[in-house]
């Protein structure tokens, strides 16, 4: 079977990027110091938040625990956010990079060795490094776009400023570079915008015919689930925790690489944007 012949399969994704993908709730409750505290991740719902007010909360080896943030933490094959947090002495202290904390809902900042300390209960500005976050948005949503293209099961993938990749267990299909390029090229004039809602069980059983749609089955009874949506005519459908830009028009044209042999099964395709920047 040639990779255009088939219909959209189930994908089964490494046990990494179905963490990140498959991210269910928009807050974890965080028990510190005996209380309880809610860290509010604003890039679920506002990707396009490049800075926030907020409050430390704990600091640990880990590094700054904020009660909102709007650095997205390393995961899913997507790196972390980089920027600064603004002490309440106006000094700039650089994040070099976010992680999550002890669930996959928090995102704790790293910040560069030679920063000033913070303390508990000091309110800070958080600002990401914006254009590092776009280009990966930008790559981001273009690996759904190949997602939505390639029949095949995702068993890896990273993105990454300069190129990104996907890695599919193909069986016995046949990748044609050539092909996914002008799929891509296709897919990339469509201008569509990039929705997400959020469901549960009870959204799945009143509408079944969106497992069926979708190309990453969402886990049941874990709560809530973040659906994105690429299209009016849903290109792409999947639960997914990452960050995206609101409309494939801001990805520009997305170049199909190298085809990579990594198996007997599995392929790994690379892609750059033809405008970086
Ligand atoms: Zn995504």
């Amino acid at each position: 079977m040639r990779w255009d012949q088939g219909v959209k399969q189930i994908l089964l994704c490494d046990s990494d990027l179905v963490a990140s993908a498959l991210c269910c709730f928009a807050t974890d409750l965080l028990p510190i110091n005996g209380e309880i505290f809610v860290m509010e991740l604003i890039f679920r719902a506002d990707a396009y938040a490049k800075s926030c007010e907020a409050v430390v909360q704990k600091i640990d080896e880990k590094g700054v625990w904020l009660d909102r943030t709007i650095f997205y933490a390393e995961g899913g094959g997507q790196p972390g956010d980089k920027g600064v947090l603004i002490g309440p002495d106006g000094t700039k202290r650089t994040v070099a990079n976010a992680i999550k904390g002890d669930g996959p809902e928090t995102s704790v900042h790293v910040l560069a060795e030679d920063a000033p300390a913070l303390a508990v209960g000091d309110k800070v500005t958080a600002e990401i490094d914006w254009d590092h976050r776009h280009t990966l948005m930008r790559m981001h949503t273009a690996m759904h776009l190949l997602c939505s293209i390639v029949p095949a099961g995702v068993t890896g993938g990273q993105v990454g400023l300069a190129k990104s990749r996907l890695d599919f267990d193909v069986g016995e299909t046949t990748l044609v570079k050539e092909d996914i390029q002008a799929a891509l090229d296709g897919l990339s004039g469509k201008d569509a915008p990039v929705t997400f809602r959020w469901i549960d069980d009870a959204d799945l059983d009143a509408n079944p015919e969106l497992v069926r749609t979708m190309s990453v089955a969402p886990p049941r009874g874990s709560g809530k689930v973040r659906l994105i949506s690429i299209g009016d005519d849903a290109i792409d459908l999947q639960p997914c925790g990452g960050t995206h830009v609101a409309n494939t028009s801001e990805i520009g044209r997305i170049v199909v690489g190298k085809i990579e042999n990594k198996g007997k099964r599995n392929r790994r395709v690379n892609i750059t944007l033809e405008d970086p920047a």
